[in-house]
């Protein structure tokens, strides 16, 4: 079975600094594919990658910030019946429960709020089309699960965990460090022909590497300090993005302890140019790096011809 990476979107958010989509990856596993967020232009740039909701098999949210799952709405009612050649058999949707960490964490939504209240928000729209254009009810074809994840700083946070499996992926996950949202997840598949791990946003931290221990592909996020450090932005914006994300060196220093194939920086926070953060990343990891632009192609474990 042919495995295939398309690093549909690679700019972090919420924020439009350049000409990349916003976060989203896709892994083509033979007929198949698995979304992993939903970043700003994923609906367009799956389509133009030539991904067709008849053919997706779940997608995956690895945290609540809404760079990351702004778009999961618009991909589902862009991929949803037979008029767009979209999905009309059962879809699971995976991702982070409530936080229970936050004061009001009960009352914000999960994953599973998420989807079930944007469908309430567009019900009109998706009645019409039941009716009107004889698609299949959106919800019951959606099976959204907010993901079972061990208590923050437990012993149990610092292993991976079950979150989904079928005849062509396992896939599993592990708490990472992206204070203060939490639960904050990372995401390992692993098909018979390679293995990809998707860090999600995350400081540099062990996690990451128990999780990729042994991939043929780590696509991990990166930051450039600097960049925010000369905008003259709020001290508490600067915290965040030095206590909540990983500058290139230490993707680096995780893709060697992890010991991977491959590094594939996206999610890039801060402008500069390829060549910055790829020589940053070298620095701590001696294998072959990427500094991933949307749309492109990787083949995982075997060559894989790209497709028109
Ligand atoms: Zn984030």
């Amino acid at each position: 079975m042919s495995v295939e990476l398309i690093t549909l979107g690679t700019a972090a958010g919420p924020a439009f600094r350049g000409p990349e989509n916003g976060i989203s990856s896709a892994l083509v596993v033979g007929d198949a594919f698995y979304m992993v967020d939903f970043g700003m232009g994923c609906s367009r740039a799956a389509h133009e990658a030539g991904l067709r909701g008849k053919d997706l098999a779940a997608g995956f949210v690895t945290h609540l910030h809404s760079d990351h799952v702004v778009e999961l709405p618009g991909f589902l009612l862009w991929n949803w019946g037979n008029p767009v050649d979209g999905f009309t058999t059962p879809v699971s949707v995976l991702g982070p429960g409530k936080d229970a960490t936050r004061p009001a964490g009960e009352t914000l939504s999960g994953t599973r709020e998420l989807v079930s209240h944007a469908l309430q928000a567009f019900s009109y729209d998706i009645d019409i089309r039941v009716h009107d254009e004889a698609r299949p009810d959106l919800a019951s074809l959606l099976h959204t699960v907010d993901l079972d994840t061990p208590a923050h700083g437990s012993p149990e946070a610092a292993r991976p965990f079950d979150v989904y499996e079928d005849d062509r992926v396992k896939v599993t996950g592990i708490l990472v460090e992206h204070p203060p949202v939490r639960p904050a997840l990372a995401f390992r598949f692993d098909t018979d022909a390679g293995s990809v791990v998707f860090s999600g946003d995350t400081a540099e931290c062990d996690s990451m590497a128990v999780l990729a221990s042994g991939a043929d592909v780590l696509v991990h996020e990166a930051v450039n300090l600097d960049f925010y450090a000369g905008k003259g932005f709020a001290p508490e914006f600067l915290n965040h993005q030095r206590i909540s994300h990983t500058p290139p060196e230490g993707a680096g220093r995780v893709a060697s302890a992890a010991g991977v194939g491959r590094l594939v920086l996206s999610h890039l926070a801060g402008r500069a140019d390829p060549a910055w953060w790829g020589s940053r990343a070298a620095s701590t990891f001696d294998g072959p790096i990427d500094v991933a632009v949307s749309g492109q192609r990787f083949g995982v474990g075997r060559p894989v011809l790209a497709r028109a």
